[in-house]
């Protein structure tokens, strides 16, 4: 076996920006390999802390805290692709920063996001830009009604997002984005939804896990089932898209592709890209041999990846404020993993924990 010199060496320091539940899981990832982690996060009582050999609390704009950040790790991360440009440009003139700015800046503005892929011949949902109401007015012109607008960044579990059902409705939509940039989605009437959790490496290296079909409840991620019962042809078509866009990127991590099935699995959607570990690849931590924290963690570090393939059927559930009561009765079931975030406060809306219930493979009894 030989080692490579581009590959980091274990008692490395990973650094994390960001000290939420992902960056938790990537903590324990980066452990089990050998390396330490160092997560920065504004926030006291992050839930990656706990986990992580060292954390630094301090604001994202903060050059002087970003620069001994930097020189206190050997690469950084980051479990959330809304971190300012200004912050990736202070660390990056000191040590690698990956997945890679090309990545950042594609999936933190929706609009650019949805050109980068029109470009490369992927289709997505009919867009357009929509700065003030003569601009949705007009978008609504071409696009119809049922519509969403959405801002153009800083957009998660649905924030920042507006459905137009009729063009009357066009005003008081503009108006709840207060004035932030923003683009006008057809909505599309899909069959359902799955995602890719892919793993690529700056050598070319890619690995895919099957898709999850995944189900939202209050526009917060709800359930992933794996695998996500399509046609072997639509998830090649699937896994090929995402191979497409991390190669276009040039990236180096793990990626999650949102992607929209529609009539039938006819058409394939694309509806945006994380640069970063996804919710819905959580199964990973217990239905296959290597999670897509151990993958992303592989990938940054310049190590090879693991094969993705799974030992199990993975139904994940996301505990969302007070389910996280039901915790007990999870606790019961012994064929389900039980993960929970250590978050001190339940509140409406948060992502307090996941269940993964399995369903073991069995290898083919044959004839
Ligand atoms: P998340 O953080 O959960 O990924 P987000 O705030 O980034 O969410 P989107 O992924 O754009 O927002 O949208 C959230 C959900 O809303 C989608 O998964 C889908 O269910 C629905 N949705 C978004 N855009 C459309 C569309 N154009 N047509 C139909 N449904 C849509
Ligand atoms: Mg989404």
């Amino acid at each position: 076996m030989t080692v490579k010199p581009s590959m980091l060496a274990p008692g490395s320091v990973i650094g994390v920006l960001g000290g939420g539940q992902l960056g938790r899981f990537l903590a324990m990832a980066a452990a089990d390999l050998g390396f330490a982690c160092h997560v920065y996060c504004p926030e006291p009582d992050s839930p990656a802390f706990a986990l992580a050999d060292q954390h630094m609390i301090a604001p994202y704009e903060d050059e002087a805290a970003l620069t001994r950040f930097a020189e206190q790790v050997d690469v950084v991360t980051y479990e959330f692709e809304n971190v300012p440009a200004a912050t990736v440009e202070v660390l990056e003139a000191l040590v690698p920063v990956l997945p890679g700015r090309r990545a950042l800046e594609t999936a933190q503005d929706r609009l650019a996001e949805k050109r980068f892929f029109s470009d490369l011949g992927i289709e997505v949902a009919p867009f357009a830009e929509v700065n003030d109401a003569a601009d949705l007015e007009r978008a609504l012109g071409e696009i119809g009604a049922p519509a969403i607008l959405k801002t153009r960044r800083f957009g998660y579990d649905g924030k920042g997002q507006a459905r137009i059902g009729h063009r009357d409705e066009a005003g008081p939509a503009l108006e709840s984005l207060r004035g932030a940039p923003a683009i006008l989605e057809q909505v599309i009437d899909f069959d359902f939804e799955i995602s890719v959790i892919a793993a690529r490496c700056r050598s070319g290296d890619f690995a895919a896990y099957a898709p999850g079909r995944n189900i939202h409840r209050n526009h917060i991620l709800d359930q992933t089932f794996v695998p996500a019962d399509i046609p072997a042809e639509l998830e090649r078509r699937a896994v090929e898209i995402c191979r497409t866009i991390t190669e276009a990127l040039d990236y180096a991590g793990v990626i999650g592709v949102e992607f929209f099935v529609c009539d039938g699995g006819a058409r394939l959607l694309v509806n945006e890209i994380a640069p970063r570990v996804h919710n819905s690849g959580h199964w990973t931590l217990d239905g296959a041999p290597a999670s897509q924290f151990e993958q992303h963690i592989r990938a940054v570090a310049g190590w090879p990846l693991r094969d993705p393939c799974r030992h199990s059927d993975a139904v994940m559930t996301n505990l969302i404020g007070e389910d996280v009561e039901s915790w007990g009765k999870w606790a019961a079931e012994p064929l389900t993993a039980v993960h929970l975030y250590g978050k001190p406060e339940v509140r409406a809306g948060r992502k307090m924990g996941h269940v993964t219930r399995l369903t073991p493979m069995t290898p083919d009894a044959g004839d």
